[in-house]
């Protein structure tokens, strides 16, 4: 089964993707995960990216398909699949994601969409500022990334709607429930496509 996940900043995207992967036995490939790893473990690659993070800015188009690639090829080698949080982010890297795919012959079966609104997203991650200190939880920073996902990431909602592939779940519902919905319709999806 191979998923994309598509949702905000705070929408509680890294929750969800731990249980959805578990339960579709595939890795969970969290870009900003990646990225943060990188950055904690001062690689080239990290030193390169740190500043993109810090602002909140979207890291460049040739940065990322790299990373995404190599997680992706080995994560279709090991199980066929794969949950990928956090790209594409702009429609480019969306059309560059699946030329990549078609070469390793692991096309997507679903796009998965949490839909929070905007002062809620605001709330959560104000909140997670406090407990978590990410570097990226600042309030300004936080407003710049949801207005990134706003102008970069949120037309890509219609480009997957149009491909009929768009499955969206509230992401305002106890988490349980998102976990529950969203399962539930990727099995749909899963089933139709005799994945
Ligand atoms: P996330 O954990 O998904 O919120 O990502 C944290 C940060 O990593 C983002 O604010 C970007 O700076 C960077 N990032 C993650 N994924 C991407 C992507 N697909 N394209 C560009 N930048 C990304």
């Amino acid at each position: 089964m191979r998923i994309l996940l598509l949702a905000p900043p705070g929408a509680g995207k890294g929750t969800q993707a731990d249980r959805i992967s578990v339960h579709f036995g595939i890795p969970h490939i969290s870009t900003g995960d990646l990225f943060r790893r990188h950055v904690a473990e001062r690689t080239p690659l990290g030193l390169e990216v740190e500043e993109y993070l810090r602002r909140g800015d979207l890291v460049p188009d040739d940065i990322v398909l790299g990373i995404v690639e190599e997680a992706v090829a080995d994560a279709v080698a090991r199980t066929g699949g794969y949950l990928l949080d956090g790209f594409p982010r702009t429609l480019a890297q969306a059309r560059r994601g699946y030329r990549i795919a078609v070469r390793l012959g692991a096309t997507v079966h679903g796009v998965l969409h949490f839909d929070v609104r905007e002062p809620e997203l605001l709330r959560r991650l104000l909140e997670r500022a406090t407990t978590e200190g990410r570097d990226d939880d600042t309030e300004a920073t936080i407003r710049h990334r949801l207005d990134v996902y706003k102008t970069e990431t949120e037309p890509l909602l219609d480009y997957y709607r149009g491909r009929g592939v768009l499955v969206t779940v509230s992401g305002e519902q106890p988490v349980d429930d998102v976990t529950a919905e969203s399962i539930a319709a990727l099995e749909a999806i899963r089933q139709k496509a005799g994945a």
